[in-house]
Parts: structure tokens; C-alpha cells; sequence
């Protein structure tokens, strides 16, 4: 379809900065023209047209580390530390779900993170062939990198699952959905299995990805305090100097790794996450609510890291709201370390579009409104109560704008909520199928015991 979009201001997150009055056009998938409303109106007077006069035009936020298909266990255990969170909570309830429930789980993450202006997800759970989040992603027209999670104690079964996920899903739904490589953390995947899994990747994005669209690694580091003597305790090894030295030991560190958390690091952690451009997922509602502690951000930007956002998942934040993100990692760092300079409004912004794209090795089709990029945008109503008066967007966004401010979202070029309503599912459905599949759960759960 060609598209207008015209009027409103434009935050570009790219190099032509915020357009007052600016218009954006888009063919087929692709933006092919940015600018100031009154020319581009001229250059292309048949395009559709949708009047964004008085809005936000920015590119979709972008959530680098969730479990989509966890929404189904939302609220199902608040308040514990994460080990018997794990153990006794969540690990116990996933014993019981089938393919068919990760699909409905991904599905209602789908549409919640749609409906708050995230257009591309980063998602670690199981994939299974029958139902899995990839179809849900594709179903609902979310982008997404779909991963799945490997454990030391499964390894055929996680070979063949990544193996089928790549072949089946890399590149798919018109290239909006990309595969992972998702070694669960450091103290559940061994080290030779983790050097293998490393292999695995290099060979699966041989056969299934070109240089422009790797098959990337997305993993959980240094969450918590006792990573290193849980790490130590499961495979003997030792852990002189942090677990980022560690992992890095193992061979396993490049550019194409999200490592989700890096909270508690090491000096020479943090030098290691710069020699390796690792990419890092900051989750801050979900380090808070777990009390793992918090990450020291405002040290991994000043060393050049790329440092990306995330919700994590939906029973350890619990929503999938990126706004609400960008407002807890602005006000977090400034009040722990008690200065109201850091983070600024336009970082934490950058954080959650343009860096998270760098993060998932997108950026060459997503995260800024660029001509020959991606058409990812979203449309944010002003006309609000608590986003009044206005004298400076990013300020809005970071720290008074909500999910419900977003009216309208494209991904891909293809308009998938417009007044918010979304086009591609029926919201209720997919609400009365968790409901569902959350009571089927608790039956089986219930049964087992
Ligand atoms: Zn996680």
C-alpha cells in the first residue's frame, strides 16, 4: 500500500532529528520519502493519507528481552525471590503447558505490546513445531526475533528445535520474524555445551540467514548476586574476576549476543561488554520486582555499550509496557546515584527505538524513521489531559505518555491498529482463549498433585 502519513511531529530518531509539520511516506513496506508536510503533500498527491496534524510520528518501540508466552502466568506469583519464584512457582506451572498454550500466551503479548506502540519483540521461550510464538508474532503482524530456550539437561531436544525454528521461521512473514540461539543463563547451560550451541549458530545462520539478517544469541547474564557460586556449584568451575569474564572464556561473546540483565558486573566485566560490543537488555521493573539489584547503566553507556530496554516477562514486571520502562530506567539510575542528570529523556528514548534495534542487529531495517528503512511507526494522540501543555516531545514520552496514548500502529508498512483497533485479530478472542487456557492449566496443575 502507499501511504501518507502527514501532519504531526516527527522524531526521527535518525539524523533528520524531530520534523515540526513533517510527513512520512511509505510504499509497500518501506519508507521512501521524510519531510516537511507542505512538500511531500506536493511530490505525492494520490497517496492514502492518514492525518497525524497535532500527533507524535516516531518509529515502534522495541522490547529486547521478554517470554511472551508467560503472559498466561501473569500474576500468578508476585512477591518471592527468584529462585523459589523458579522452582516453586513458575517452573512447576510450565511443566504443564502445551505448544497450543505458548501460541495463546504469545498471542495476548502480542497484542498488548501493539496496542502500547511496540512493534518488534525479542522473545525467549520453548518453540514447538505445532503451535509456538512465531505464529502468534506473524498472526497479530508483530515483529519479532523468536528464540528458543536451551537447558544442559535437553540438548538433543534443543538442537532440534532450533533447527526446525530456523528453517521454518528465519526470515519469515514478509522477514518480520528472525530466530535465536537462547542459552537460558550461565548456571543452567554447561560450558561445553555452551561452546557447542556456539557452533550450532554458526552453522545455522550458514544454511538459513544471510549477513544482513543473523540468527542472533539472546541469554540471561549476571542477574543476580550469587550467579558466580550458582554457576560454580552446577559444573566446578572457577570464576575468578565475574560471570561476563567468565562466559567470555568460553568464546562465546560477539556483536550477535543480547545479554539480558548485566546487573551485577565486574570492572572487567564491563571492559569484556565493550571489547565484544555484547548488546545489553536493561529490564528494570523486573530487576526491581525480583530485587536482583540494579544495573549499572549509566557506567555501561559512558564505555560505549550498546544498552537497549526490556519488560522481561509478564510475571516478573508484569506487563508488557515499554513506556512505563523508559519512565522506571530514567527515574532509577538518577535516584540511586542521586543525580538528576542522568538518563535525560532523548537517552532513554534512544534506548527503547534506535539502540534496541542495534541491540537485535536490526538496525539496517528498523528503530529510526529513515528513508529505505523498515515503515515501523506509531502515532501518538496529544490530546490529553496529562499530555498537556506540550513543550517538549521526549519529555512526554519518557515520562507522562502511556500505552493508551498510542492510536495507531504500522509494522511493516501494513497498518495493524488504527484508532486503536487493531486490524489483524479480534482482541476479545484472543482474551476469552487465555482465560481459557490459563483455567485448562490450573486444572492439569492441580490434577498432578
Ligand atoms: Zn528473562
Amino acid at each position: 500500500m502507499d501511504l501518507i502519513i502527514s501532519g504531526g511531529t516527527v522524531i526521527t530518531m535518525g539524523s533528520a532529528g524531530i520534523i515540526c509539520d513533517g510527513a512520512i511516506v511509505i510504499e509497500n513496506d518501506t519508507i521512501i520519502d521524510v519531510g516537511k508536510n507542505e512538500e511531500i503533500k506536493q511530490k505525492y498527491p494520490r497517496y492514502e493519507k492518514i492525518d497525524a496534524e497535532g500527533k507524535i510520528v516516531m518509529p515502534g518501540l522495541i522490547n529486547t528481552h521478554q517470554h511472551a508466552a508467560m503472559s498466561l502466568l501473569r500474576g500468578y506469583a508476585d512477591d518471592y525471590p527468584l529462585k523459589e519464584w523458579l522452582e516453586e512457582w513458575v517452573w512447576p506451572f510450565e511443566r504443564h503447558m502445551t505448544g497450543y498454550d505458548i501460541y495463546v500466551g504469545a498471542l495476548l503479548t502480542a497484542v498488548e505490546s501493539i496496542m502500547g506502540g511496540t512493534t518488534t519483540v525479542n522473545t525467549m521461550y520453548h518453540y514447538m513445531d505445532d503451535y509456538n510464538e512465531a505464529m502468534a508474532f506473524a498472526e497479530v503482524g508483530l515483529r519479532g526475533v523468536i528464540g528458543h530456550v536451551c537447558f544442559s539437561w535437553r540438548r538433543e531436544q534443543d538442537k532440534k528445535a532450533l533447527e526446525n525454528l530456523a528453517k521454518r521461521w528465519h526470515g519469515k512473514a514478509d522477514g518480520t520474524i528472525r530466530v535465536s540461539v537462547d542459552p537460558h543463563a550461565p548456571y543452567t547451560v554447561d560450558p561445553e555445551y555452551m561452546r557447542e550451541l556456539r557452533a550450532l549458530t554458526f552453522s545455522l545462520n550458514e544454511k538459513y540467514a544471510s549477513n544482513n539478517e543473523p540468527i542472533i544469541w539472546h541469554t540471561h547474564l549476571a542477574e543476580t548476586e550469587d550467579e558466580p557460586q550458582k554457576i560454580r556449584e552446577a559444573f566446578n568451575v572457577s570464576i575468578a574476576n565475574g560471570v561476563i569474564e567468565y562466559v567470555d572464556s568460553l568464546g562465546v561473546l560477539d556483536q550477535n549476543v543480547v545479554a539480558a540483565h548485566c546487573v551485577h558486573l565486574t570492572n572487567r566485566d564491563i571492559e569484556i561488554l565493550g571489547l565484544r560490543n555484547v548488546k545489553i537488555a536493561h529490564n528494570p521493573i523486573s530487576n526491581l520486582k525480583l530485587a536482583s539489584g540494579v544495573s549499572p547503566v549509566p557506567e555501561l553507556l559512558k564505555s560505549g555499550a550498546t544498552v537497549a530496554l526490556g519488560t522481561d516477562s509478564p510475571c516478573s514486571n508484569n506487563s508488557a509496557d515499554m513506556f512505563e520502562v523508559m519512565k522506571f530506567t530514567a527515574l532509577l539510575h538518577k535516584g540511586v546515584n542521586r543525580n538528576p542528570t542522568l538518563l535525560p529523556a532523548e537517552t532513554v528514548l534512544r534506548m527503547a527505538t534506535i539502540e534496541g534495534a542495534k541491540a537485535l542487529s536490526w538496525d539496517r531495517e528498523i528503530g529510526s524513521i529513515e528513508v529505505n528503512k523498515k515503515a515501523d511507526i506509531i502515532i501518538i494522540d496529544l490530546q490529553k489531559p496529562h499530555l498537556q501543555p506540550l513543550y517538549n516531545e521526549m519529555s512526554h514520552l519518557v515520562y507522562a505518555a502511556k500505552p493508551s496514548d498510542v492510536e495507531t500502529v504500522i509494522v511493516n508498512g501494513r497498518i495493524i491498529m488504527e484508532n486503536r483497533k487493531l486490524k489483524t485479530v479480534k482482541v476479545e478472542e484472543v482474551m476469552r482463549k487465555a482465560e481459557k487456557a490459563k483455567e485448562k492449566l490450573l486444572e492439569r496443575l492441580h490434577e498432578s498433585k
